[in-house]
């Protein structure tokens, strides 16, 4: 260990950015004091809706998490089925699933973009499948065209985690705009956040209306009469529901993100990861995904490190008081998931070379030249 650590400023792998515009924005609705789900909440999803384009509407939740969650339960899925999802994603992705009682079934990736590996999600089809739920890994699109015919070949129903992929584009239109159920998450270290919650962005109406109601217990258009300031005193409830709305006052700094997102958040974004690619070129042993920054917003910046050094370097940027991440242990390993009883060999490889180095909209010039010098250190990567 560096005794110098401790003295030199850390630089965080991730941060929020959240200042005056979202305070006011908070403070307002607090002093409003209309703190459930109501009129804030449906300004976000309109403005989330304008924003991505395509006519497609927009159902905000608590997470991102429970927004794929109640995506799969409104396309119908339940105990007995199965979905084809990439080993390599947030564990949030295989524990939506498996909370709607169906069984995610763990994909291999391809070791370019460390997206879903279509031919390998073709091979884990069965009687049983019945969605495919690809993740925007790093927020590229993998090979989505070939997911999507996959679907319609299979009659699958497709359920995009982008939560990696707001403010993204995908074949020229923003990550929503198309696709069968896009959902993206809001947590704190999203591209933007509402503090914590999620999206549910769809333009199949019955889908819209299962998430709408399963948000609010199962409650039957509970949400046009909270839109209306009303309450629903009679009503009808049919389909298991959950308590998984968004409240006003996330809705408020969620709207006061978006506003900065186009100007701030995506700009700076793009120009680190841009920076990093530019200044990696020369290390050898270092590999970064080969993603076109015109259209993907950043949300991290992993690197793939060959030769067995991924623990040096990760050490090495530690003794600078840089931290650093591992995005992520396939859930293919995970007891729950399998333990490791299939083996997914790209994304076994990955996991032993990926690090991800720190990437957020505050993160400064000199802060990123601090980690590009660790890199840089002939003894450290190559
Ligand atoms: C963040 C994230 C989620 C879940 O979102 P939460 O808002 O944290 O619940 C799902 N999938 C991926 C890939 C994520 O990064």
């Amino acid at each position: 260990m560096n005794p110098g650590a401790e003295s030199k400023p850390l630089v965080r792998l991730s941060r929020s950015s959240t200042g005056e515009a979202e305070i006011t924005a908070v403070a307002e609705a607090v002093r409003r004091a209309a703190l459930g789900m109501g009129v804030e909440v449906e300004s976000f999803e309109q403005e989330l809706a304008a924003y991505i384009g395509g006519q497609r509407q927009v159902i905000c939740v608590n997470t991102g998490t429970s927004a794929l969650q109640l995506a799969v339960q409104a396309c119908g899925l339940g105990p007995g089925d199965e979905v084809l999802v990439p080993t390599l994603t947030f564990v949030a992705s295989f524990q939506a699933i498996s909370a709607t009682g169906a069984t995610p079934v763990a994909c291999d990736v391809c070791e370019d973009d460390a997206c879903l590996d279509p031919a390998d999600a073709a091979r884990r089809i069965t009687p049983r499948t019945k969605a495919i739920m690809p993740v925007h890994y790093a927020s590229g699109p993998g090979r989505l065209d070939e997911i999507y015919a996959l679907a319609q070949r299979h009659n699958l129903r497709v359920i995009e985690d982008a939560a990696h992929a707001f403010g993204g584009t995908w074949q020229g239109r923003r990550v929503g705009a198309v696709g069968d159920v896009v959902c993206f998450s809001f947590d704190g270290i999203k591209n933007i956040t509402s503090g914590e919650g999620g999206a549910v962005v769809t333009a199949d109406a019955r889908v819209v209306a299962r998430v709408q109601d399963a948000r609010l217990l199962g409650v039957e258009k509970d949400t046009e009469k909270r839109y209306a300031g009303q309450r629903s005193w009679e009503f009808d409830v049919t389909t298991q529901g959950w308590r998984y709305h968004l409240s006003n006052v996330f809705a408020a700094l969620g709207r006061a993100q978006l506003r900065r997102l186009a100007g701030e958040f995506a700009p700076r974004r793009v120009q680190l990861a841009r920076r990093y690619v530019e200044r990696l070129a020369g290390v050898p042993g270092v590999r970064h995904l080969n993603l076109d920054y015109g259209s993907v917003v950043p949300h991290i910046f992993p690197i793939f490190i060959s030769g067995g050094k991924r623990d040096v370097v990760r050490e090495a940027l530690r003794a600078e008081n840089i931290e650093s991440g591992i995005h992520y242990k396939p859930n293919h390993l995970l007891t729950l998931f399998g333990g490791g009883k299939v083996r997914l060999p790209v994304a076994e490889k990955l996991y032993a070379e990926m690090l991800t180095l720190p990437l957020h909209s505050e993160l400064t010039n000199s802060e990123q030249d601090r980690v590009l010098a660790v890199l840089a250190r002939r003894h450290v990567a190559g």
